[in-house]
């Protein structure tokens, strides 16, 4: 059984990446990763960085080396944003890609958690939402530990001791960083030795996950959904993201090309 757990672990961790506009995606099923997560909180002694990438995700990647550093030393790059996913099955129509969200992911940690009774810690979000979302995660998943959570802190350098102590003392071993991009995934390569240190054997930055799962931010209606629509209707009731958003017509463009040359590049590839 554990030869077999670790066996599965090693899997996900050395598996070879399909890419998008050169970022790395881990494919694979929605309910192959959660057994490998829970056979690596169980049998592993390292930390395990989960990033759940979205377009932004990826065009932040191309103008910024340091992110891209980051996202490429994650051991697991799930598909969080729908447009990603869209790309995913255009470029590499072969490859078993499911979505795996932020919120997602959250839920299936709180399962793990109350399974293998694994503490988790709830880092970032504004005031009382972590702590919001985690009485949540409780009720939805009976037995998920929530060791702690902290609001006051902030992704600058200058918090990363205190939440280091925090995160110690609480003996949690799943964190999920709620810091945003691109700032949570820098926070999390900047302190991977200390929260490795700490105990923590499994990272992920969520993004606004607890937002959503404390009702303090509501979900998109379910036909926007179905349509991968979700950023516009964050656009619509956030409009100050229009900057950050600018990317996405960029990222359709750059898909549709890449699209474009590797049909072409394919003949000629088979020949
Ligand atoms: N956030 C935070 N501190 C910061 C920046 C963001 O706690 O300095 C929190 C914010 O309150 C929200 C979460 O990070 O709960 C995600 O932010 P955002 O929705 O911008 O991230 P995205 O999901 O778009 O990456």
């Amino acid at each position: 059984m554990a030869a077999e757990a670790a066996a599965s672990d090693d899997r996900v961790i050395a598996e070879s990446r399909p890419t998008v506009l050169g970022t790395g995606v881990t494919s694979g099923t929605r309910t192959e990763m959660p057994s490998d997560i829970t056979a690596h909180l169980m049998h592993g002694d390292t930390l395990l960085h989960i990033a759940t990438a979205n377009p932004e995700y990826v065009m932040f990647a191309r103008s910024d080396p340091a992110f891209a550093e980051a996202l490429t030393g994650s051991e697991i790059v799930t598909v969080d944003g729908a447009g990603l996913a869209l790309a995913m099955r255009m470029l590499h129509p072969a490859v078993t890609i499911e979505r795996f969200t932020g919120v997602m992911l959250t839920h299936d940690l709180a399962d793990i958690s109350a399974d293998i009774e694994a503490g988790m810690f709830l880092l970032g979000a504004g005031p009382g939402i972590a702590e919001q979302a985690g009485a949540i995660l409780v009720q939805q998943h009976p037995g998920a530990v929530i060791a702690g959570t902290w609001d006051d802190g902030t992704p600058r350098a200058e918090h990363d001791a205190e939440s280091h102590a925090r995160i110690r003392a609480s003996g949690a071993t799943i964190l999920l960083v709620a810091y945003g991009a691109p700032a949570q995934i820098h926070w999390i390569h900047r302190n991977r030795a200390a929260l490795e240190d700490a105990g923590v054997r499994v990272v992920v930055g969520i993004g606004g996950a607890f937002d959503y799962i404390s009702g303090n931010v509501p979900w998109a209606p379910s036909l926007v959904r179905k349509l991968g629509l979700e950023w516009l209707y964050r656009l619509a009731r956030e409009p100050w993201r229009w900057r950050r958003q600018l990317v996405l017509p960029q990222f359709v463009m750059l898909i549709l090309i890449e699209f474009i040359r590797t049909k072409g590049d394919l003949p000629r590839n088979a020949r």
